[in-house]
């Protein structure tokens, strides 16, 4: 948009309420131009927030409280908080409890994991928002594999809290209405805002934008429009099919500890983080739990470039050597030489009846042998399966609890300091836009409670005439 096409939009959008009626009246459905009704003195500073999700509620809570003289407006296209809502299966698993050291904590962030490692958290870290939650009223618990939840078990905990933040502290939330366009002539930016009821077209000005869209396709293209790269984005958090009919028979069987790995062609490298070890759950398409998801979030690239095609290899004895495990089934064999290999399993392994008949199938051994007759090349032919099962997986399913996005904005191209763009001052991005994404366990709402928490910081001292580049490292 040129500039004289510029001063032609705000003239008509903030000046002549006259021509606006007139305009909005002509007709219902066509685009029109309108002012949006945002309330602003004169002199005053405005920030606006693409988005009203955790990233951008947050950020304008924070804005607003640090620079109370600032205008802050959330424009969000459909409801406020609707991820936070369905979150955590309803109960929102806010941050993570058992990360408190930085470096950990990066590590759970496939797409930031190496930016993650500097001040990011030092900012506002998992005990900050733990902190926070709880000093505006939310009472939290942390469980035991330390996802943090609302003692309510339910989401709408963290949304009245927020809702009512942001009410008090005089953020104005304007919802139904979705942020097109985006440019910046003479330091300020200017948006085309559409609103969805009316389907109108309004204009407005901000001094300061926040873009914190999630993972909208919209919100990506105003990041292009105002100078900024895209990483392509892919999804993350997916559990794994395979095509082992088998498994369903023993599907809702949870596994405590295994040590899973992924192997896709595409990969050369053998990545440290294509191996996880934690609980794998198998479910009637195949295969779910932690372990799996933090796979799929490791691989979630290189996944979708194979078309959700490759091998994981699990480790049902990931803390016993595959000679003990052998030694087990020979003492096994001798012990209970009489009995059925079916009714009669070694315990050491910690395995269902139904998983173990699910080996002896895979083995091709009949339930019915005695363990007498059972040879030791079988033996050592369970061994292996026990250490080394492999499964085909042919494609991704769904978790239904958490679904992230991988891509965004590159963190190269913003200073995690302030969350503000290199490339355009006085732009700010928070939240899922960027590229980052965590694995499954309250790590993606700690980058949009980080990230607004530090971008609302930020612009409320810029305001102060108080902030300075690089002022949190
Ligand atoms: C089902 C599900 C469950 C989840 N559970 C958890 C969990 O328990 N713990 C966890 O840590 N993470 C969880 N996540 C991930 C988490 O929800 C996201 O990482 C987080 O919501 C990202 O916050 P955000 O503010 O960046 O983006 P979002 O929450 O996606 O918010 C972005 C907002 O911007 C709006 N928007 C986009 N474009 C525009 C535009 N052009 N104009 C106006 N508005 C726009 C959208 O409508 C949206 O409301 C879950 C995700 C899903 C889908």
């Amino acid at each position: 948009m040129s500039f004289t096409s510029t001063r032609l939009v705000l003239r008509f959008g903030f000046s002549s309420e006259a021509v606006c009626t007139s305009l909005k009246r002509k007709s219902s459905t066509t685009t029109t131009t309108i002012p949006i009704p945002v309330a602003q003195k004169s002199n005053e500073e405005r920030l606006v927030v693409v988005g009203g999700g955790a990233a951008g509620v947050f950020g304008a809570i924070r804005a607003k409280t640090v620079a109370p003289d600032l205008n802050v407006v959330v424009i969000e296209q459909g409801k406020p908080l609707s991820k936070v809502r369905v979150s955590g299966g309803g109960r929102c698993n806010v941050t993570n409890g058992h990360c408190r050291d930085n470096m950990i904590l990066a590590e759970n962030y496939p797409r930031g994991h190496k930016e993650f490692r500097g001040s990011f958290f030092n900012m506002h870290g998992p005990v900050d928002t733990m902190t926070w939650f709880t000093n505006h009223g939310v009472e939290l618990k942390v469980e035991e594999d330390g996802r943090v939840f609302p003692v309510s078990n339910s989401s709408s905990s963290i949304i009245d809290c927020l809702m009512s933040e942001a009410k008090r502290a005089g953020v104005s939330l304007q919802t139904g209405k979705a942020v097109r366009t985006a440019s910046s002539v003479d330091g300020k930016f200017l948006l085309s805002v559409e609103n969805n009821k009316l389907r109108s077209v309004e204009y407005v000005e901000a001094d300061y934008l926040l873009i914190a869209s999630g993972n909208s396709r919209q919100g990506y293209s105003l990041a292009s429009q105002l100078g900024h790269s895209i990483v392509d984005p892919v999804p993350s958090l997916f559990t794994f099919k395979t095509d082992d009919l088998q498994l369903e028979e023993f599907s809702g069987v949870t596994f405590p500890k295994v040590k899973a790995k992924l192997i896709l062609e595409n990969v050369r490298r053998d990545m440290q983080q294509f191996t996880q070890v934690g609980p794998m759950l198998v479910t009637h398409w195949g295969l779910s739990g932690p372990v799996i998801l933090r796979l799929s979030a490791w691989g979630a690239r290189e996944l979708f470039s194979s078309g959700y095609s490759g091998v994981v290899t699990v480790d049902f004895t990931p803390d016993m050597h595959i000679e003990d495990v052998k030694s087990i089934l020979g003492r096994h064999k001798s012990q209970f030489a009489k009995q059925k290999v079916s009714n009669s399993y070694p315990s050491e392994y910690g395995l269902v009846k139904r998983f173990w008949k699910y080996l002896l199938d895979r083995q091709g051994l009949s339930g019915e042998m005695l363990w007498a007759s059972v040879s030791n090349n079988s033996l050592i032919s369970i061994a292996s399966l026990l250490k080394h099962c492999n499964f085909q997986v042919t494609g991704k399913g769904q978790f239904k609890d958490e679904f992230v996005t991988a891509g965004g904005v590159p963190l190269s191209e913003i200073s995690l300091n302030t969350m503000e763009s290199k490339r355009r001052p006085s732009l700010f991005f928070a939240g899922e836009v960027l590229n980052v994404d965590g694995v499954t366990g309250g790590f993606n709402f700690q980058n949009a409670w980080s990230g607004g928490y530090i971008a609302g910081t930020s612009i409320g001292e810029r305001v102060h005439g108080s902030y300075r580049e690089g002022a949190y490292s």
